[in-house]
């Protein structure tokens, strides 16, 4: 494995070989070698959709803002990205007995898809839609239940329904993501403590770590006991805390690591 500055290859290594319930926190950033851009990426998302538009209260008040945000996952998942090697190490990691499972702040699916389990997903994922209800209030979804394949969408608007409806109580149907300005899905932040605080180490990969209340839960692996590993292509917040900061690209650098610490 190339070192890079600063880079402790071997550290990294020996801390995937000790660990015995290793937790990925997992951003964008693991995601960008799979083709999904990450917020700031040129080309980005968010450089060509308003992030303001996109609040749980616009989506609510306009029709408009539904119908883009329909029009915005299907190109979303328009690319079929597939797990990239750093998706899929986690979950040999898993498999070989080292680590306990992920949490993501990524709504794509992709970590499930490589083979990890239990899957925390904080922001929730785009590859459900569920009901949210006819007037939901502050920030809360307060639908009957009905949830479906994020295709059931597109199956919709493709039929020349822009703005479809719940098909069992009439109520707005949105993508099961956690929007700007919605409340976190009741138990998933209680799941994602237990997991971090139950880990030996926390591997922090491709995520700003500037993102809370999902931010402090490698804080909180790390008051619990856990080792920090952070990779990640640029400095975040938390770098001070880490035992092992690695300054580069999620899969280039676990792809190998993983595959030397299961290998010795
Ligand atoms: P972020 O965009 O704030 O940060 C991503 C970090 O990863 C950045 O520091 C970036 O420099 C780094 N990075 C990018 N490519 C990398 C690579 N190949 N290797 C290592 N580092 C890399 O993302 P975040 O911290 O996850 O938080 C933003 C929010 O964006 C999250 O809530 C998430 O829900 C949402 N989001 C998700 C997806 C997805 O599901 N794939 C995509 C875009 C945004």
């Amino acid at each position: 494995m190339q070192a890079m500055p600063g880079y402790d290859a071997p550290g990294l290594v020996e801390l995937l070989r000790t660990s015995r319930r290793a937790v990925a926190f997992t951003g964008a950033g693991i995601s960008t070698e799979s083709g999904i851009p990450d917020f700031r990426s040129p080309g980005g998302v968010w450089t060509r959709y308003d992030p303001s538009e996109y609040t749980f209260d616009r989506y609510v008040a306009s029709a408009q803002v539904r119908a883009n945000s329909w029009a915005m996952r299907r190109e979303f998942f328009a690319h079929n990205a597939q797990p990239n090697a750093a998706h899929r190490a986690l979950a040999q990691l898993e498999e070989a007995g080292h680590a306990a499972g992920v949490i993501t702040q990524n709504i794509d699916g992709l970590h499930q898809l490589a083979g990890s389990s239990p899957v925390v997903e904080v922001h929730g994922t785009a590859r459900e839609v569920m009901c949210i209800g006819l007037a939901p209030r502050d920030g809360t979804p307060d639908g009957c239940g009905f949830t479906a394949p994020y295709t059931w969408g597109e199956e919709q608007v493709e039929a020349g329904d822009p703005d479809p409806h719940c098909p069992v109580c009439g109520g707005l149907v949105k993508s099961a993501t956690v929007s700007f300005g919605q409340m976190l899905f009741p138990g998933v932040v209680q799941q994602a403590v237990e997991l971090v605080s139950a880990a030996d180490l926390v591997i922090a990969v491709g995520s700003s770590l500037q993102v809370f209340p999902a931010a402090d839960l490698p804080v909180q692996g790390v008051k619990a006991g856990a080792a920090l590993v952070i990779i990640n292509d640029e400095p975040t917040p938390l770098d001070g805390i880490a035992d092992l900061v690695v300054r580069g690209r999620a899969a280039e650098v676990l792809g190998p690591a993983v595959a030397e610490a299961l290998e010795s």
